[in-house]
């Protein structure tokens, strides 16, 4: 009798076993698929599937400089009209200076005296992530890339049409590409 029960407390335990391994092979699925984005690259002008960026702090404190890693990880915000790009006029694409994601066209960049790049749309909707930020006692938009969460700046709602957004963004956090329509 004794043995039996040995028996039955013995199968029990492998089958306990294999539902933990096939839970932890289905969390696993489940993570890589949610580990995936979908956003537009400019230059073919079609979405694409790309990996999250999950990097920490101290990884990308060791890849970037101080002022970048500062802005982009630290959601720090760079001196007014100090930014490379602030004045940048030419035409291409605005991408993110840390994983390259395209985030702002040219053609959406205007001039709003603020010190900041400011653009009133993103490429995509899916090319740009926002987050409530309630920090220094006001309600504000966060605006981050969606692939490796670099801070970008804020959005606000007293931008110019068609949109009337406003997407204030540090020169830093960005990296500027000319050939925005090349094949
Ligand atoms: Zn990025």
């Amino acid at each position: 009798m004794k043995k039996k029960n040995l028996f039955i407390f013995f199968i029990l335990i492998i089958i306990s076993a294999i539902f933990v391994i096939m839970e932890d092979k289905m969390e696993a699925k489940e993570a890589n698929k949610q580990g995936k984005i979908k956003v537009l690259n400019v230059i073919t002008g079609k979405f694409e599937e790309v990996e999250i960026i999950n990097k920490s702090s101290d990884e990308w404190q060791n890849e970037l400089d101080k002022e970048v890693y500062h802005v982009t990880e630290e959601h720090g915000t760079e001196r007014p009209f100090t930014g490379e790009l602030l004045k940048n006029k030419k035409d291409g694409v605005y991408v993110c200076i840390r994983c390259g994601t395209h985030l702002f066209d040219s053609d959406t960049k205007f001039e709003s005296g603020t010190g900041w790049p400011s653009f009133y749309q993103p490429v995509a909707e899916e090319n740009i992530g926002t987050k409530v930020d309630n920090s220094f006692f006001m309600k504000r938009i966060e605006v981050h890339c969606p692939r490796c969460g670099a801070h970008l700046g804020h959005v606000f709602d007293d931008g110019p049409a068609p949109t009337g957004k406003r997407y204030c963004i540090n020169s830093v956090s960005l990296k500027f590409q000319e050939e925005k329509n090349s094949n």
